[in-house]
Order: structure tokens, then C-alpha cells, then sequence
């Protein structure tokens, strides 16, 4: 591994690469580096790298390390949510990629209310069936988009997913698939709060097959920082 500014340099011009195949500009793709267990030095050496989204996946290590971050960087949440957690999220987040329930919804609604808030949200949806995954079946997906759509605290923005954990390009390629389907179709309702135009899926190992089927946001960790 290089250094975090030499290795996010090789996954920008992956990233161009993959946008060009897929018939989009690079500019187009969101890189959002994972940044869950790296210390905020890593991060604000990201940060300083030209890293300008960041995510983490849990309330407790947020709260100790984002006071800790060079602020003007965007904080997305892509971890499990629990309901009493959700005071905490709120404050640290500028956006909420996994909610995958009506109840938790309804929670970071009543929150951001209060504080005269509104969420960008994505819809996380479980595209490989994994029992281990959070997320909504994908059946389920555009039932909750019109539940979340009626919360005048949240706006949706589109959809998240993690693919199947397996070496076979083509079921990864299924679950991106499945998502661009839901996020496809997404668009032909008519939404009030909603604002669909995300579709978060790719990680280190599988980003350039999340973007040739469609992803416009990549969530990328160890291949920036190194092995967790
Ligand atoms: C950890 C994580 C990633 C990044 O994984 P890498 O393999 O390190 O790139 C992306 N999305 C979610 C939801 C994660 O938890």
C-alpha cells in the first residue's frame, strides 16, 4: 500500500475509468471514503488529500472522532441505526444512508423536527438475500419510499446497497442490478420530499461493477487506508 494520497489518487483514476465505461464523466461519481477504525489523523490526511464525503458505520467511535475532523467534509452514516441512537446521528451526519424501516424513519423525522432539520436519507436495501445484511427486501423498498416520502422532516434522496460477499463478479453485478431496478423506478412516482438521484453501491473490492451498473456514489475504505 501506498500512502493515503498516493492510494486515493489510483482510485480516482479507477473511478474516471469506470465512469468513462459506463458512459458518465468521472465527476459524476461521488467518492465517499470509509473511514471506520482510521483515526481522525488518517481522515484529516484524507481530508487534506482531496477527500470531500466521508463515512463511518457507528454512533459510539463518531461521537469520539468526528469532533476531531476538519470540518467543510460531508459525514454520511452506512452503518446500522439503532432507534436510541438516533439523537446522536442527527447531530453528527449530513446524511443517513441506512434506514431500512418505517420506525426508525419516523424516529430521525421526530429528531430532526426538533431541531429544525431536515435528513437526507437513502433507503438501504438487503439485493443478496444474506440473513447477515441490514436492509429492506427489495420488494418492500418503494412502499417505504412513499412512507418516508409523507415525513416532512426527512428527504429521500435514493438508495443503498451492499452486494453479496463473494468472488463471482456476476452475483455482485445481480445485487447492483436489483438496485438500479428499484432507483429506475423510483423515479417514475410522483414524491413530495423526495429527491431521487443517489444510488450508493461499490466498495473497494467491487466499485468499478457498482458503477458500470449504474452507482453514482462509492463508499470505498481499505483500499484508501489500508486493511482494517
Ligand atoms: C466498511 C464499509 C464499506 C467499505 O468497505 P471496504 O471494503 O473497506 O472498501 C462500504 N460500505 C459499508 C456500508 C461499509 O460498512
Amino acid at each position: 500500500m501506498g500512502s493515503i494520497k498516493e492510494n486515493l489518487s489510483i482510485i480516482n483514476d479507477r473511478i474516471a475509468n469506470a465512469a468513462v465505461k459506463a458512459g458518465k464523466s468521472p465527476k459524476d461519481i461521488t467518492l465517499i471514503a470509509v473511514t471506520k477504525t482510521f483515526s481522525a489523523a488518517q481522515v484529516n490526511a484524507a481530508v487534506d488529500a482531496g477527500v470531500a464525503h466521508i463515512g463511518e458505520n457507528r454512533i459510539q467511535e463518531a461521537r469520539q472522532k468526528l469532533p476531531d475532523v476538519k470540518e467543510g467534509v460531508t459525514r454520511h452514516l452506512i452503518g446500522n441505526l439503532q432507534r436510541n441512537k438516533v439523537k446522536y446521528a442527527v447531530k453528527l451526519f449530513d446524511m443517513i444512508q441506512s434506514v431500512d424501516n418505517i420506525a426508525l424513519a419516523e424516529e430521525i423525522d421526530a429528531r430532526c423536527a426538533k431541531m429544525s432539520l431536515k435528513m437526507p436519507v437513502l433507503i438501504e436495501v438487503n439485493t443478496s438475500g444474506e440473513t447477515s445484511k441490514i436492509g429492506c427486501h427489495p420488494r418492500e423498498a418503494l412502499t417505504l419510499l412513499k412512507a418516508i416520502d409523507r415525513l416532512p422532516n426527512l428527504s429521500a434522496r435514493g438508495f443503498m446497497t451492499i452486494a453479496i460477499y463473494s468472488a463471482e463478479d456476476e452475483q455482485v453485478r445481480d445485487c447492483f442490478k436489483r438496485l438500479k431496478e428499484i432507483y429506475d423506478e423510483a423515479q417514475t412516482l410522483k414524491l413530495e420530499n423526495a429527491n431521487i438521484g443517489t444510488l450508493s453501491m461499490g466498495m473497494s473490492s467491487d466499485f468499478e461493477s457498482a458503477i458500470e451498473e449504474g452507482a453514482n456514489m462509492v463508499r470505498i475504505g481499505s483500499a484508501i487506508f489500508g486493511s482494517r
